[in-house]
């Protein structure tokens, strides 16, 4: 595996007008690799992912993404660079219909061709979406739509998907689905950095964790040892 850092980010800033929401996160995510970014509620989890696609922008400290510095650029231009954020909740547009929502995740993408070779990919890995491509999207179940509102953003064409709560609101079965399908993602090459309230979960999935505190990071380690260690989970990562 090549293991270089693809993402980074040193000493960023953001907030909300006068709330400031991350005082200077440091972070890195290795090509190939699943980061889980844990903490407990408002410690800066979201924040990150927006910060880091654009959505919010950083007031002091730097992203990069393949060595490349990407603070301050637009939101379109960064997934267009392959870096893509799948937000929280799913947002699956109402009144279109599945192929609609995907085909709109590819709005970027000129090359009719490789619209459908990634609508074929996207057919392959969740193969209920092709069966139900004719209904409307927000027709779906909830697991079906985290698998639209994940294969939109393949559509995209990325090389790391930024995941935010994927399993939120979902049975515990799909919960258990939805981490497959993240591992599965991985292992065909996607490099995945994963926030998630289901800290065991995620840590059984993940290569390496980030625990924030307070909009900074409190501790990181191998996934491996974080688990491990019944304090942390209890203490830090709010279950
Ligand atoms: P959660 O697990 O609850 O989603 P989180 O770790 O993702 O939490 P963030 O959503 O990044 O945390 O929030 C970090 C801080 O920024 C919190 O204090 C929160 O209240 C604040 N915040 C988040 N979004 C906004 C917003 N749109 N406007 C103002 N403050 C916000």
């Amino acid at each position: 595996m090549n293991n270089d850092v693809v993402l980074r980010l040193k000493g960023v800033e953001a907030g909300y007008g006068r709330i400031q929401a991350l005082n200077g996160v440091d972070l890195e995510v290795r090509r190939g690799q699943i980061v889980a970014l844990l903490g407990a509620n408002g410690a800066g989890k979201t924040t990150t992912l927006k910060t880091i696609s654009g959505l919010v922008r950083a007031t002091s400290g730097t992203v990069e993404f393949e060595g490349e510095d990407i603070t301050g650029r637009r939101a379109s231009d960064i997934a267009r660079l392959g870096l893509v954020h799948v937000p929280e909740g799913r947002h699956i547009l109402k009144g279109l219909s599945v192929r609609e929502n995907l085909e709109l995740g590819a709005f970027t993408v000129r090359d009719a061709n490789l619209r459908r070779q990634r609508m074929g990919e996207v057919f392959r890995l969740f193969p209920i979406l092709e069966r139900r491509q004719h209904q409307d999207g927000s027709l779906l179940s909830g697991g079906e739509q985290q698998m639209l509102a994940i294969g939109r953003a393949l559509m995209h064409g990325h090389r790391v998907l930024l995941l935010d709560e994927p399993s939120m609101g979902l049975a515990p079965k799909l919960v258990l689905d939805t981490m497959r399908i993240i591992k599965r993602l991985n292992q065909e090459g996607t490099t995945i950095l994963l926030v998630e309230q289901n800290a065991r979960l995620a840590l059984k999935l993940a290569h390496y964790g980030y625990v924030l505190e307070g909009g900074h990071v409190r501790m990181q380690n191998d996934a491996a040892v974080l688990r491990a260690d019944t304090s942390i989970v209890q203490a830090y990562l709010g279950d």
